[in-house]
């Protein structure tokens, strides 16, 4: 869904809502294990030159929407009174080259960043990796975080239609039409990542093939959207626990 330009008018009322989105969805991730402590941040795009993104340093806790920091497509500060997140570098580049996504999630979840740490992308090893677009979560090369070269480094490994990639001895980045899908496919890496680690400990894993992915995706596209995350809003298809 490319980010369209909404009306100026319409505007203050979008970055309120989506304000209130990120502030809400720090908490919801960080209750559910997926952020800690000041790691990771998010973003969403109202239009291509308005990027609402969560503040850099501080506690997901106590981040309320008036903490979230309103920046352009070149990460600019336009709004708000706090620092934005050192990966704004990273939120606008991938926004710039990726028109079908309106939201970004970074976290440096335990399993996802244990994978990353060891420069393994997680193949299609439970049916679930369809929520990522792909039957193969990339690794981005590593580069010092907050940099323009991880951000290059992101854009080079993140391309449609992969909502996932994991950033080496780093974390993850996730991606989708709204905050909630982002957060989803946020939440379904982290279990994936966890079920591939077990099983590279435990033995061999086996790995769906791709014909048996390929009909997978094909009902994966069928599907209506799952119920909504907090916080989403009405939104017209692409996700759902297959
Ligand atoms: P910020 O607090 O600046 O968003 O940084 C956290 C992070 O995860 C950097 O990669
Ligand atoms: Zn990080």
């Amino acid at each position: 869904m490319p980010a369209s330009q909404p009306a100026p008018s319409r505007q203050p009322g979008q970055i309120a809502e989506a304000s209130r989105q990120l502030a809400a969805m720090g908490r919801h991730l960080l209750a559910r294990g997926l952020l800690s402590q000041t790691s990771g941040n998010m973003s969403i795009r109202i239009s291509d030159d308005v990027i609402c993104i969560t503040p850099s340093s501080m506690p997901y806790d106590e981040i309320g929407p008036a903490d979230i920091v309103v920046v352009d497509r070149s990460g600019h500060p336009v709004r708000g009174t706090r620092k934005p997140s050192s990966e704004t570098p990273l939120h606008c580049l991938a926004y710039r080259s990726r028109p079908d996504v309106s939201a970004i999630v970074h976290t440096h979840s335990p399993m996802a960043t244990t994978l990353a740490i060891l420069g393994t992308p997680i193949p299609a090893v439970h049916y679930m990796i369809a929520v990522t677009g792909v039957t193969t979560v990339p690794v981005a090369e590593y580069a010092t975080y907050g940099t323009e070269q991880l951000a290059r480094n992101v854009r080079a490994a993140f391309g449609a239609p992969a909502r996932a990639v994991l950033l080496a001895n780093h974390g993850l980045v996730t991606a989708g039409p709204t905050l909630a899908d982002a957060a989803f496919v946020a939440e379904a890496v982290e279990t994936l990542a966890g079920f591939y680690y077990r099983a590279i400990v435990a033995g061999a894993p086996n790995i769906l093939s791709p014909e048996q992915m390929a009909e997978v995706m094909a009902k994966y596209q069928d599907k209506e959207p799952a119920a909504a995350a907090i916080g989403a809003p009405a939104r017209p298809r692409g996700r759902t626990t297959p």
